[in-house]
């Protein structure tokens, strides 16, 4: 399928999705480090870990902590799930999930064609960070 993406000045509309972002370890010490936090500071504070997987913690208010106005406040190590997005493989995969995603996200549709091979490489960076999850 053809696939052309371009992340949009000023939007956030991925981070209001319903759901939860999910992290890795090297997800949590960079965070942590941004915020200047240690990881075990960091994790007390915003982070929710399961058997298998660790999550941010969802503030009342809205969708993720992290979320102020029109930007992420941890951009630069933001969560390797918000990073890779649209390159999910749930949406990479299926064309359906993509165009369902454009629904949301003003992004897709926009740009250049990105490359096949390209969206693949990004979305096994899904796998390989959350492989409970695939
Ligand atoms: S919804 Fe799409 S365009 Fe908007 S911030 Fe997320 S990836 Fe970028
Ligand atoms: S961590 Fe940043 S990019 Fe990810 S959902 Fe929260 S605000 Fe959005």
């Amino acid at each position: 399928m053809d696939i052309r993406f371009q992340c949009q000045p000023g939007c956030t509309a991925c981070c209001e999705v319903k759901g939860y972002v999910y992290l890795t370890e090297q997800d949590l010490e960079r965070a942590a480090a941004f915020a200047g936090l240690t990881a075990q500071e960091f994790e007390r504070k915003y982070v929710y870990r399961t058997r298998h997987l660790l999550r941010l913690r969802k503030p009342r208010d809205r969708n993720c902590e992290f979320l102020g106005a029109g930007v992420c406040t941890i951009h630069p190590a933001k969560p390797t799930q918000c990073r890779v997005f649209p390159f999910w493989p749930e949406m990479v995969e299926d064309r359906r999930e993509w165009k369902r995603a454009g629904k949301f996200c003003p992004g897709i549709g926009q740009g250049p064609l990105v490359q096949i091979g390209t969206a693949l490489e990004k979305s096994s960076e899904m796998k390989k960070a959350y492989p409970s999850m695939y």
